[in-house]
């Protein structure tokens, strides 16, 4: 299973326990498809001169056993490029400026993957809900599980908390599971420290000159 993400811990915080209880809905397997949509969003380069992070189908192969995506089959170059639209996809889920605008990104995509929601309890976990159809390929699979994941997100309210990292040359995609909803900044580059430390610092200057 993914490492959960880090919430909370910005500042110099300890993490709030009880930060991840306050979103009723997530269980495991919603924690991994956040995990997995939100890595996957960041796969994607940031500007016309960066590298892609899924460049070729052995990339792709990697990620798919990274996060435990299971029933999916050999992967070609079509998977590659279903797998980039939706990330594409993902990525406008991230920047929505509003619930309502969220929700039609995330009923397009679900819609388009096909579902078939069933009860499961694999691998020794509590009973939960799978909802990628039978032999769906892996961006349907994505988009039906990461979707729906994302979906629990804009019923219980908690769309804002689908974020995009405010550092200057960032903008990585994050879940803000902090109690407040008050994370700025994404951990992937740790971004939110390398800040904090800038303003330390300028304080301190400030307060020696
Ligand atoms: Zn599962
Ligand atoms: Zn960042």
């Amino acid at each position: 299973m993914a490492e959960p993400l880090p919430s909370a811990s910005i500042g110099g915080r300890p993490p709030d326990p009880q930060a991840r209880e306050r979103i009723v809905l997530i269980t495991h397997d919603t924690r991994c498809a956040l995990d997995t949509v939100v890595d996957l969003v960041n796969t994607a380069p940031e500007d016309d001169t960066a590298a892609d992070g899924l460049p070729d189908v052995a990339t792709l192969t990697d990620f798919v056993h990274n996060h435990e995506i299971s029933d999916v089959g050999v992967l070609s170059d079509f998977d590659l490029s279903a797998v980039r639209k939706i990330r594409a996809r993902f990525a406008a889920v991230f920047a929505a400026p509003d619930a309502r605008t969220a929700a039609g990104q995330i009923n397009d995509l679900v819609a388009a993957a096909g579902t078939t929601p069933r009860l499961t309890d694999h691998d020794g976990y509590d009973w939960h809900v799978h909802y990628f159809a039978p032999g769906a390929s892996v961006a349907d699979h994505l988009a039906a599980d990461c979707g729906m994941a994302l979906a629990f997100f804009v019923v219980a309210g908690e769309q804002e908390r689908l974020r995009r990292c405010e550092a200057p040359d960032c903008r990585r995609a994050f879940v803000d599971l902090s109690r407040n909803r008050s994370r700025r900044y994404c951990d992937s580059r740790t971004c939110g420290n390398r800040l904090h430390v800038a303003a330390y610092r300028a304080r301190r200057k400030e307060a020696a000159g």
